[in-house]
């Protein structure tokens, strides 16, 4: 099942190790289609026929196709974030010749996955340069620089047994051997490399570690993809790809912090989606018409079901790899499908020739949640929750059916609103 698409995608999975840069990579995809920025700080001046993205905070998204003449849009939703490990502000401690960096997890970090794996660091770090300008820049040093080893089982007997992993203690990454080391010239040195000359002082950072292995096929027929990331940047690059390939009123939201919550002012919780969408229709009345007649697709990954725990899923509604696209339903609003959205999209994977699965999780069992039933009650657009099977869902590699990102392509194309 090794494809283009697939190889595109594990491409873009590779090179996205944080929001800032899965941003800059959709930015790329677009501005290669002719898409033109616009500055949240600027006038909207827009184009009939003329297709846009717009970005906040570095981390979130917003394109989409301007045609003045049709009301409303087929928005397509998903987030830029993934659970991590995020470097502390002051982070450097110094034990028995060690340096390790201080980290606070970020969203449902999956610990038990992270430890004995070649870290590498990435993110946002913000500089005094030496004309006295507050500036951003975006690194990612690539290379393996860190890890978290084990502690042996032979000092550990209980260690398949009951071992706990302790937050601030257990998972903090070793970067050196030895006593010396300067934490503002370790960065000063990182942006040389980026051809960056000009720092005066590194004010802020927001810093966090990914593991260097690749994205890859599995299985003896390639039918799966391992990847770090999967949730959720698989749906970033998926509905990117609809949008660039639709020509019909499509809209794209790829918003950061969903996996703590949403709230924030690049979070789909945030202001960005409304504003803008104020901002495209004018006047209230038009905007309030256009919110009636749009439909948002909220993409984020579902749990396939495990075969060495199955018992975790409703026998009925238990989402298989590689056996279609998975809607998700709660009859609590942790999703925000209904019937009537639903059914637009089940038409559109009829009409593809392709198979969905229908996922509700166990009653005795709590719900995960996503952005659709936020960017819902916020909008007060008809939402539709979707997205591919998935195993380990925040484990530093996640997996997924080599089938299902391209299936989910083609019904998102197909689907109208
Ligand atoms: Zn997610």
């Amino acid at each position: 099942m090794k494809n283009k698409f697939n190889d595109e995608l594990l491409n873009f999975l590779d090179n996205s190790t944080t929001p800032f840069s899965a941003t800059a990579n959709m930015v790329k995809i677009l501005t290669n289609m002719n898409f033109i920025r616009l500055d949240e700080s600027e006038t909207f001046n827009l184009i009939d026929g003329q297709s846009y993205y717009v970005t906040r905070n570095d981390s979130s998204l917003i394109a989409f196709r301007y045609n003045k003449e049709l009301l409303g849009f087929k928005m397509m939703g998903a987030h830029t974030d993934s659970p991590t490990l995020k470097v502390k502000p002051n982070p450097v401690i110094k034990k028995n010749s060690t340096i390790q960096l201080g980290v606070e997890p970020y969203g449902g970090v999956l610990f038990n996955t992270w430890f004995d794996r070649d870290l590498s660091l990435a993110g946002r770090v913000t500089y005094l340069n030496e004309s006295e300008n507050i500036e951003d820049a975006i690194l990612d040093l690539k290379t393996p620089i860190a890890l978290i080893p084990s502690l042996a089982i032979h000092l550990d007997k209980n260690a398949n047994k009951d071992r706990t992993i302790n937050a601030q203690t257990d998972i903090v990454p070793l970067i050196s051997s030895g006593e010396k080391f300067d934490f503002e010239e370790f960065l000063k040195s990182s942006f040389k490399d980026l051809g960056i000359t000009d720092v005066s002082t590194i004010l802020s950072h927001e810093l966090s570690f990914y593991d260097t292995q690749k994205a890859s096929y599995v299985g003896l027929n390639k039918e799966f993809i391992t990847s770090a990331r999967i949730d959720n940047l698989l749906s970033c690059y998926v509905i990117t790809k609809a949008l660039v390939d639709s020509s019909d009123n499509s809209l794209i939201f790829c918003s950061d912090h969903e996996e703590v919550g949403s709230d924030s002012t690049s979070g789909a919780g945030g202001t960005f989606l409304e504003e803008v969408l104020r901002r495209i229709h004018k006047d209230d009345e038009q905007y309030f018409k256009a919110m009636r007649a749009s439909l948002m697709i909220s993409c984020d990954n579902a749990h396939a079901i495990h075969p060495n725990f199955s018992s975790k899923h409703d026998e009925n509604h238990s989402p298989k790899i590689n056996q279609g696209v998975v809607v998700k339903v709660n009859a609590n609003q942790r999703y925000a499908s209904n019937s009537s959205s639903i059914a637009k999209f089940k038409l559109a994977a009829l009409k593809a020739d392709l198979k969905i699965q229908e996922f509700v999780t166990r009653s005795d069992m709590g719900c995960g949640s996503t952005i659709g039933p936020i960017t819902a009650t916020k909008l007060g657009v008809e939402t539709i929750d979707v997205g591919v099977p998935t195993f380990a869902m925040h484990s530093i590699r996640e997996s997924a059916g080599a089938q299902d990102a391209q299936e989910l392509y083609e019904i998102l194309k197909l689907v109208s609103f």
